[in-house]
């Protein structure tokens, strides 16, 4: 299967090509077609799957294969919950549009309107928002949706969670009747079907195998305890388990530098990659965990990215991720196909939410087990921490794990309140 065979145009095999994309994700192959026939689309995936070229290459073709209007009119819609996905989209968009007469923009809360509106008003063909700043700009108006053509709701699972139900239905108000849906969430809850029915005609629907099917054959286990115990309980568990080679995922990298320390006072040897260690010290610290000197390491979500870990007996979460397509990114490091892998989590009750989530995502509740000395404790608050929150007041580095969070609750006010415990891009 090439792109060329899906049918998209030269000007964008060129671009595909210079983004050095070989050959379609599953989730392309399968979307692709479909939104060149015109169908609506109900596609199951998640961020990672290739998802957004699956919508965006057939929209640019679409778009540039029947041009209309000299004075562009928005044809094209993306609605997306954050405005990191937003950012993200539209970046896509416009790497894929480079060499198409097409022109698109970006709006989201949080930042200056002007600017978002000039850009508008020159005449965009793909517009890429989040609700509260599409609506804001509409009511204003200074901005029209009623030339839509196509309208993708990205995300859509996190879009309800989020509070975004009402505004999705004004949205839909302000489109035209006529024209082609495409919609992606990562879930399939009863609420997400009930929007796809109000949205979809008649959709394809089509399915992307999580890049993770690992999920199913990894011991998932939660130990339920106490903030101030994660330490101390860790510690246990690999002195007493034995365990010799442990990948293990804290959401700072100033918490993967204490533990780090705490491991080595405790006879373990360990060691600590993330943002703010050279690449020298990295490939270092990989090579001795590699070889067996290592026992431990310790590493936040974005220096594990890349990196060529093997895969391994023991993952552990010393913190949740505040992202649960995280959570299943970090337990694919365990074992796979037949080889015995144990993902283990330790959870405080702030991270409730978080547990909520990634068992939401994953179709399936964790086991979950309290160790003697190390319960958790009865009078903690649930509220969960926001991302960014450096728990260390004063030491830097918090936000390690969490820069694709960098701003994501300002998108508006609005969604800022809504953001509050969940939002991660
Ligand atoms: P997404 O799921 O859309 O967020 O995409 C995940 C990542 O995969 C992005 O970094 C894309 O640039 C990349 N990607 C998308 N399609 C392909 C492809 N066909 N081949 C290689 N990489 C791809």
């Amino acid at each position: 299967m090439s792109f060329k065979s899906l049918g998209l145009s030269e000007p964008i095999l060129k671009a595909i090509l210079e983004k050095g994309y070989e050959t379609p994700s599953p989730i392309q192959a399968k979307a692709i077609p479909p939104v060149l026939e015109g169908h609506d689309v109900l596609a199951s995936a998640q961020t990672g799957t290739g998802k957004t070229a699956g919508f965006t290459l057939p929209m640019l073709h679409y778009l540039s294969e029947n041009p209309k209007d000299k004075y562009r009119p928005i044809r094209a819609l993306v609605l997306t919950p954050t405005r990191e996905l937003a950012a993200q989209v539209f970046e896509n968009v416009k790497e894929y549009s480079e060499y198409l007469n097409i022109r698109s923009a970006v709006i989201f809360g949080g930042v200056n309107q002007k600017p978002q509106v000039a850009k508008i008003r020159q005449g965009v063909d793909i517009l890429v928002a989040t609700p509260g700043r599409l609506l804001d700009l509409e009511s204003q108006g200074l901005l029209s949706l009623k030339r839509v053509e196509m309208f993708v709701l990205d995300e859509a699972d996190r879009m309800l969670d989020m509070g975004f139900l009402r505004d999705i239905e004004r949205v839909m108000k302000l489109m035209p009747d006529k024209r082609q849906n495409l919609m992606f969430s990562a879930t399939f809850s009863k609420d997400i079907k009930k929007l796809a029915y109000s949205i979809l005609n008649n959709p394809v629907q089509v399915e992307a195998t999580p890049e993770n099917t690992a999920v199913e054959i990894i011991e998932q286990k939660v130990y339920r305890v106490a903030k101030g115990k994660k330490t101390g309980l860790i510690i246990k568990l690999i002195s007493e388990g034995n365990w010799q080679q442990v990948l293990v995922f804290t959401r700072t990298k100033h918490g993967a530098n204490k533990l780090t320390k705490k491991m080595a006072s405790a006879g373990i040897t360990a060691a600590a990659i993330h943002g703010n260690k050279s690449q020298g010290a990295r490939t270092k610290a990989l090579a001795g965990f590699k070889s067996g000197k290592i026992r431990v390491l310790v590493a936040t979500d974005i220096a594990a990215r890349g990196l060529d870990i093997p895969l391994l007996p023991h993952v552990i979460n010393f913190e949740l991720p505040n992202i649960s397509e995280d959570y299943v990114h970090r337990i694919g490091r365990t074992g796979r196909a037949g080889a015995e892998g144990q993902a283990i989590s330790l959870v405080s009750a702030d991270e409730t939410t978080y547990l909520k989530g990634i068992e939401k995502l994953i179709g399936e509740s964790i086991e979950v087990e309290i160790v003697e000395g190390f319960e958790p404790d009865p009078n903690a608050s649930t509220e969960p921490i926001k991302p960014g929150q450096n728990r260390n007041k004063g030491r830097g580095g918090s936000r390690s794990s969490n820069s694709r969070n960098s701003g994501g609750n300002k998108s508006s006010n609005r969604n800022r309140s809504r953001n509050r415990s969940r939002n991660r891009n």
